[in-house]
């Protein structure tokens, strides 16, 4: 049984490795940045609200939104099924409900795991760059791009020093072929 939190900045790797992980190991994807892009296409006050703050802001969306959306999926998870969470949490408080929720849903043994991407910032903005080619995002244009990847270093990373007491960390250097870095987080999980 696995309980993953697939964590790093923007360009590490996440989507494509939590989408790997979740079909070798038989895990429920939920991924932050897919679900919003769906919402934000609605035509209700609430979609134009993210598409706002997600495609043309690259800032996040509340807390307690995004807090409610993950434990109503979370809540859906049969209690034999492992899951893996893309992109929540992404801040201190985020994190704190991540864990509430676990409790709550008694799904905090096995305690859960982020796995840790690591990649020089280069690297990130050269792949961030081809992404924007391939895919149109609409947050991965340049100022965009820089106001995400500060975020993350402000209220993202340090999330990891605060959940030591309850998850496991795992540092994988994301900065090698997609099925190395697949390998080598099989290996330390
Ligand atoms: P991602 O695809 O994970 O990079 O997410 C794309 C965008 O969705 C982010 O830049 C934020 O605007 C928004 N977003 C994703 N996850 C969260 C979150 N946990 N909290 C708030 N906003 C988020």
């Amino acid at each position: 049984m696995h309980h993953l939190i697939i964590f790093g900045p923007q360009g590490s790797g996440k989507g494509t490795q939590a989408q790997r992980l979740a079909e070798r190991l038989g895990l429920i994807n939920i991924g932050a940045g897919d679900i919003l892009r769906e919402i934000a296409t609605e035509d209700t006050p609430r979609g134009r609200q993210i598409n706002e703050i997600v495609n043309e802001r690259g800032e996040l969306v509340p807390d307690g939104m995004i807090n409610e959306i993950f434990a109503q999926r979370l809540g859906t998870i049969p209690p034999n099924v492992g899951f893996i969470l893309d992109g929540w949490p992404r801040n201190i408080v985020q994190a704190e409900h991540l864990k509430r929720t676990l409790q709550r849903l008694s799904r905090m043994a096995p305690p859960p795991t982020f796995i840790y991407l690591e990649a020089p910032m280069p690297e990130l903005l050269e792949r961030l760059r081809k992404r924007h080619e391939r895919e149109k995002r609409a947050d991965d244009t340049p100022d965009t791009i820089a106001r995400r990847l500060k975020l993350y270093e402000d209220e993202t990373r340090p999330i990891l020093e605060k959940v030591t007491d309850w998850a496991h960390v795992i540092t994988i250097n994301g900065n090698q072929p997609v099925a190395a870095v697949t390998e080598d987080i099989q290996a330390a999980l």
